[in-house]
């Protein structure tokens, strides 16, 4: 039956091909760039990256000399791999003059043209006569309105009036054009003739699979009108499938909506399904069951193998997360027939829309329908505008309904449609590229997938790793690209966890009521793995609901303080001894305790310092990267450096420096109190840990992983308490080594100061590592990319309220941009949820306390008398409600004004005007501080200047200024930042730690061992 179906397929094939010329403009029709593009980028990965690269600008650049300069830096990036005559070439670009302006016109309307291939039209008018002109080749149609990313709740409202605008305009036009039978009707009847594609990001700016309800709720209410029109006027909406992680809540949406009592017995719906995920085949169960058993009636389903391909592979390698889609092509052409199969069987309840221009993958579904008695009508065949027309028409010919996906819209928002479609059809695993460039055989192509034959004759190099490396340019790194394989085997970054995934938000839930129920109990000091008896206390409320009591932390007294010192020093001498495996092994048991309590953990952070859910996490999951990273660390500087010669042995090695104290802040309250305390305790100090007043609860929890872990008493003291009591006596204390701070600039000036007596009976220079602040800008450079640049200012100034020692809280921007960036920003800075913390849906929460609140609302008084305030949120109640501050954006600050110069910790943005990019590094540099940075542009020759000149500790080049990972992105700055060692980078522990040399002499009367003993 199997051979029966794949030689029905192949005739099927055969036929089609038949049909067609394909020595034709099959894949589309040929025009300067593109030829360029296709015809060379097919055959040299790093120029299609370049050219690619090229093409997503243009649009944005306003002059010749732009163009040449973007076009020949772009070629230039890529130089040590282009084919030598491209090289060449490179420098004969004009860049002024006639030649120039040639080129700049020449390369602006190739890229036009080659969008206008893909693109309908620019307005809903173009789109209409694309349509039409199709109708007059009996070729359906269902539109798309191409945008920019919706970031704000403003361009949300405008897609919904877009699509609101679009159903009523082509609705009355083309209901009045005569009737085409063969795809106006099925075969029972009429079909809508209007058919349009959603994607369901764009109705929504804080679009979050974190919150389903939240976000459903949100893009329901823009929806229904749209759905409640296209139903009054006999219109059919599909609902596009975008990117996996927004897969479950989109069809959670199409459930949610489509049962409601309007929308229930409405037959025109359908939904987009990627069959080159691996969990389509248990969504497309679940979507029938609810068709035949909860809404009762069809929906069509569009079956695609998926245009995000290598989006879902380099997202998941950066994660550390399992990749979500089959890494082999054959796979994704199988389960596509597969669930073809599913489909046709299932025709009653969901009916099928195949959209494939993969002649194989069409003859399929005509055979199955075939064997299956399915009439040809009754399904139908999609195809992407301006690709493969000659395959539309054989298989209309064939007497197949032929549906077009049309989009239309500005050029700009367009362009990320143009790459997608680009980067598909020079795929190497592309059908069309195969079929029509490669020219492989019929039969080759026809091949049953399922057979698992390579339809390449060689192996296919488009696999997850050279893909991503092909999309990260290698001149764009400062060493090569790392591939996911390629990371260091002994130390691997803890996986974020996936809150797109039911089961981690299910588990989160749980436990933020399970810590819930724990509110209210007291958290003493623990000395030599023994709680003190408690005798004062804080009380510890939540930032995000003032009235609710989380519990109650000791507070240490000064001769506590001098107890927990003493026992540290008693602990010393034993631990120092202990073999470096062993206190390795340790860390990573406190890692693997972190792990066991990885929600628990967050949820504590939640609510004690008022972090939202991803963030709490990523804070756990930085907890258990710096265990494991010093442990592996801590076993490399472990290793005795012999320098033996004959005669005399030579060895150099480390020891710990004795009773450290670890002054932690509340901002990552797990990650940074762990860090410090871990680099100790592993490189063989024994340490007091003096967690942030604000964050004791936190502080307790780590004390108790460490002692689940094991760790030998003494070895690590919990010392909660008031900063200003007992710090001074624990940096000064004659016994205390070396202390570990990260805090604000004030402190650590006084601690260093502090610590740099040598009191009677102190015989050694103490030792300071500080962390301090930062007054962080991000440049944006007039060509950047907005929708990145908006929505990486805004993270990186309000993630966290701004509480950072990393967050940019400067921006500094071009003047090229400069108004439109503002508008943008301050829109989509609106459109933030300001929330209570534990709710999925905050994107921003609290601030840390009363204290904090009111010296923030100090510097936006002031602000007011430096620079325009251009935005503050209305909070409303919630201020009353707990420590919140509305984000607020200063604009036109002067570089050397108060909100532009000191670190304020809240969600303040200033936002700075430059003249050019020189300017713009000037003001940047132009603060005590060096910390992070970071820069949005699409200019690699200014990007280049940006790494050179932009002088702090972590720049970061296209993407939000915050969020090191250990390892990956060792962090830390200088200037009055911080001392220039970076935590969760290779030389952090040196800091903990002395060096010692040993010298033995071996001659004993002219007699010596060949070589040095060693050991
Ligand atoms: C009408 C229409 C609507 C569409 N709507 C959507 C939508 O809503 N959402 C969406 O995501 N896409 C959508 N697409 C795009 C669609 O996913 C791609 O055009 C399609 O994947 C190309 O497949 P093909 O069968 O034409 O070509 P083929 O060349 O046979 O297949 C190419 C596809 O195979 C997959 N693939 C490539 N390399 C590998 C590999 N190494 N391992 C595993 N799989 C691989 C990728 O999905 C790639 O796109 C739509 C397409 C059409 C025609």
């Amino acid at each position: 039956m199997a051979n029966d179906l794949d030689e029905r397929t192949k005739q099927y094939g055969r036929e089609i091909f038949a049909r067609l010329d394909r020595q034709g403009p099959v894949l589309f029709t040929r025009a300067w760039l593109e030829d360029k593009l296709m015809g060379l980028g097919m055959h040299d990965p790093a120029l299609k990256v370049q050219l690619f690269r090229f093409v997503d600008t243009l649009p944005y650049l306003k002059q010749p000399a732009e163009v040449s300069r973007h076009l020949r830096e772009y070629l230039n990036e890529a130089k040590d791999e282009l084919p030598w005559w491209v090289r060449w070439g490179t420098r004969l670009i004009p860049n002024r003059g006639v030649l120039g302006q040639g080129l700049a016109f020449a390369s602006q309307r190739g890229a036009e043209q080659m969008a206008r291939k893909f693109i309908a039209g620019s307005n809903v008018g173009e789109a209409v006569e694309a349509v039409r002109a199709m109708r007059d080749r009996r070729l359906a149609f269902t539109i798309d309105l191409l945008g920019e990313a919706t970031i704000t709740e403003v361009e949300a409202d405008h897609v919904q009036k877009q699509y609101l605008d679009l159903l009523t305009g082509l609705t009355r036009e083309v209901n009045a054009w005569p009737e085409e039978p063969t795809i106006d009707r099925d075969d029972r009847g009429p079909i809508p003739r209007v058919n349009v594609s959603v994607k369901l990001s764009a109705l929504f700016s804080q679009f979050d699979p974190i919150d389903p309800e939240g976000t459903s709720r949100a893009v329901c209410r823009r929806l229904r009108p749209i759905l409640s029109l296209a139903k009054q006027t006999g219109a059919f909406v599909n609902f596009d499938m975008e990117q996996h992680s927004f897969k479950d809540v989109t069809l959670k949406i199409f459930r949610d909506i489509l049962t409601e009592p309007e929308f229930r017995d409405w037959p025109s719906v359908g939904i987009a399904i990627q069959a080159y995920l691996k969990d389509t085949e248990a969504d497309l169960h679940a979507l029938l069951d609810w068709a035949k058993n909860v809404r009762k009636t069809p929906v069509w389903i569009r079956l695609v193998k998926g245009a995000y391909w290598d989006y879902e592979t380099v997202i998941a390698a950066q994660n550390h997360w399992p990749v979500p889609v089959f890494t082999k092509k054959w796979e994704s052409d199988a389960n596509f027939e597969k669930l073809t199969e599913f489909l046709l069987a299932n025709v009653d309840w969901l009916i099928p829309a195949f959209g494939s221009h993969n002649i194989r993958s069409i003859s399929h579904a005509m055979a199955v329908a075939e064997k299956l008695g399915v009439p040809p009508r009754r399904y139908e065949f999609q195809m992407l505008y301006g690709m493969a027309d000659a395959i539309k028409e054989s298989i209309q010919s064939l007497g197949q309904r032929v549906r077009i996906y049309t989009p239309y819209g500005q050029l700009l928002p367009g362009m990320a449609y143009l790459v997608r479609r680009l980067l598909e059809n020079s795929s190497n695993d592309s059908f069309l590229r195969q079929g029509f460039s490669e020219g492989l055989s019929e039969e080759v192509l026809l091949t049953n997938p399922a057979a698992n034959r390579r339809v390449l004759p060689a192996e296919s190099p488009n696999t997850p790793t050279t893909s991503m490396i092909a999309t990260h340019s290698p001149a764009h790194t400062e060493s090569p690209a790392p591939a996911p394989t390629s990371a260091p085997a002994a130390f691997i970054n803890e996986p974020l966890t996936d809150f797109s995934v039911e089961a981690n938000r299910v588990a989160m839930k749980a436990a933020l009521d399970q810590v819930r129920a724990e509110f209210g109990r007291t958290y003493p000091i623990v000395i030599d793995n023994k709680p003190l008896p408690v005798t004062k206390t804080l009380d510890r409320e939540n930032p995000s609901r003032k009235s609710e009591l989380l519990g109650k932390v000791a507070m240490a007294n000064v001769d506590q303080a001098k107890l927990a010192v003493k026992s540290c020093l008693t602990a010393f001498d034993a631990w120092r001894d202990t073999s470096v495996e062993t206190r390795a092994k340790l860390l990573r048991d406190v890692a693997e305790q972190f792990r066991k309590r990885r929600f628990e953990l967050s949820a504590w952070i939640v609510f004690e310092t008022g972090k939202p859910w991803r963030e709490s996490d990523a804070d756990v999951a930085e907890a258990i990267d710096f265990c494991e990273y010093y442990a592996v660390e801590m076993l490399k500087l472990g290793a005795t450096q012999h320098r033996d010669v004959p005669g005399e042995d030579n060895r150099y090695f480390y020891e710990p420096r004795g009773v450290s104290v670890v002054i932690a802040p509340w901002n990552f309250p797990l990650a940074i109190l762990a860090g410090m305390a871990t680099a100790a305790i592993v490189s063989g100090n024994t340490v007091i840990l003096k967690p942030a007043e604000q964050s004791g609860i936190i502080g307790a929890k780590l004390m108790e992983c460490l002692q689940a872990a094991g760790v030998p008493p003494g070895v690590a003291n919990f010392l909660p308490g008031d900063g200003e009591e007992i710090g001074p006596t624990l940096v000064q204390h004659p016994d205390v080594a070396l202390i570990a701070f990260t805090g604000s600039l004030k402190v650590a000036l006084l601690i260093n100061e502090q610590a740099s007596k040598t009191p009677g009976g102190q015989n050694f220079v103490k030792k300071v590592i500080a962390e301090m602040g930062g007054k962080n800008a991000v440049i944006v450079d007039s060509d950047a990319d907005l929708d990145e640049a908006v929505k990486g200012v805004v993270d990186s100034a309000f993630g966290f309220g701004g509480q950072k020692c990393s967050a940019g809280s400067r921006a500094i921007v071009l003047d090229g941009i400069y108004d439109q960036f503002l508008n943008r920003l301050v829109e989509a800075t609106k459109s933030l949820a300001v929330k209570a913390a534990d709710d999925p849906g905050c994107s921003l929460g609290p601030v840390i306390d009363a204290e904090a609140r009111d010296r923030i609302l100090k510097f936006i008084e002031a602000g007011k008398k430096e620079a325009k305030l251009a935005h503050q949120t209305d909070l409303g109640a919630l201020m009353e409600q707990g420590h919140f501050i509305p984000p607020t954006i200063f604009a036109n600050v002067p570089e050397n004004a108060g909100i532009a110069q000191e670190e304020i910790f809240g969600p303040v943005l200033s936002v700075i005007r430059a003249k050019d990019l020189d300017d713009a590094l000037r003001i940047a540099n132009g603060t005590r501080y060096a910390l992070t940075g970071g820069c949005y542009s699409r200019s690699p020759s200014h990007l280049e200047k940006v790494k050179r000149k932009f002088r702090v500790g972590n720049l970061y080049i296209n993407r939000k200024c915050t969020g090191a990972l250990v390892d990956r992105q060792p962090f830390g700055g200088f200037k009055l930042s911080g001392i220039g060692s970076k935590a969760g980078g290779p030389d952090y522990l040196l800091q903990f730690v002395l060096p010692r040399t040993i010298t033995e002499n071996q001659m004993r009367r002219g007699f010596a061992p060949e070589t040095g003993t060693g050991e």
